[in-house]
């Protein structure tokens, strides 16, 4: 049994368009970030064939392996890749060669680290843990202007927006309101003016609850299940 890349591809189009239009929204302002833990370069393959263009990844090492072994198969691909794990500071060298944008940027001592090894001006996103669960990373939404002030002057950073990994409920209307302060802290941001950051970007909702984010206004989703399917624990530690 093999999961039907396109046509979920496809259906979730279809919900991203109706959740955008119960929201007097764009869907063309609504970008897919294909997450592909776990997920091998075939597939990733079919994916784009399906039309996503941005692959998020968590991990470096990975990400390398998969990237590398994409492009050298798909000699046109215009495939972004976005890193939305945790990142070390030892892996940020290799990091910033393999990602188009960095979207959990949570500490200025990490958005040195990037400006340091990056050549040009990296795209980042700040990720903010808007449970302010210990679990989880992200900074405190109270120090999220701060810390876009402290590194928006960093030569190699370019700081394009917010991220957040709410806390899961089953039911996506539980997490409505963690959405809806996410947007808020952006619009917050954005209204002092900080030169070289533009806050257009919200990298919100996943399989289970993006239609909630879009309507919250998320530009980026991060969907892995509702296009590959169920992930195997594959990984042994
Ligand atoms: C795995 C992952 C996703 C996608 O999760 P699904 O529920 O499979 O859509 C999104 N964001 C991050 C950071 C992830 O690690």
């Amino acid at each position: 049994m093999s999961v039907d890349i396109k046509k979920n591809i496809l259906i979730l189009r279809q919900r991203i368009a109706s959740a955008a239009n119960r929201s007097s929204r764009n869907p063309s302002d609504i970008r897919i970030a294909a997450a592909t833990k776990t997920v091998e370069p075939e597939r990733i393959k079919d994916a784009i064939a399906g039309g996503i263009n941005i692959f998020g990844e968590n991990y470096v090492q990975e990400a390398k392996e998969k990237i590398s072994d994409l492009r050298f198969q798909i000699s046109d691909s215009r495939a972004k890749w976005h890193f939305i794990g945790t990142l070390q500071k030892n892996k940020v060298k290799y990091a910033v060669h393999l990602f188009d944008m960095i979207e959990t940027v949570d500490t200025a001592l990490l958005a040195v680290e990037i400006d340091k090894r990056a050549e040009k001006k990296m795209d980042i996103l700040i990720q903010v843990n808007i449970g302010g669960e210990k679990t989880k990373s992200g900074c405190c939404e109270g120090d999220v202007l701060n810390l876009v002030k402290g590194v928006a002057g960093l030569k190699n950073i370019a700081v394009k927006g917010l991220m957040t990994i709410p806390p899961f409920f089953e039911d996506p209307e539980d997490v409505r309101p963690y959405f809806r302060r996410l947007f808020e802290i952006s619009r917050d941001v954005q209204k002092e003016g900080i030169e070289d950051v533009s806050m257009t970007e919200l990298s919100m909702g996943m399989s289970n609850d993006f239609e909630t984010a879009i309507e919250e206004g998320a530009t980026i989703v991060r969907i892995g299940t509702a296009i590959f399917g169920k992930r195997e624990n594959k990984k042994k530690t």
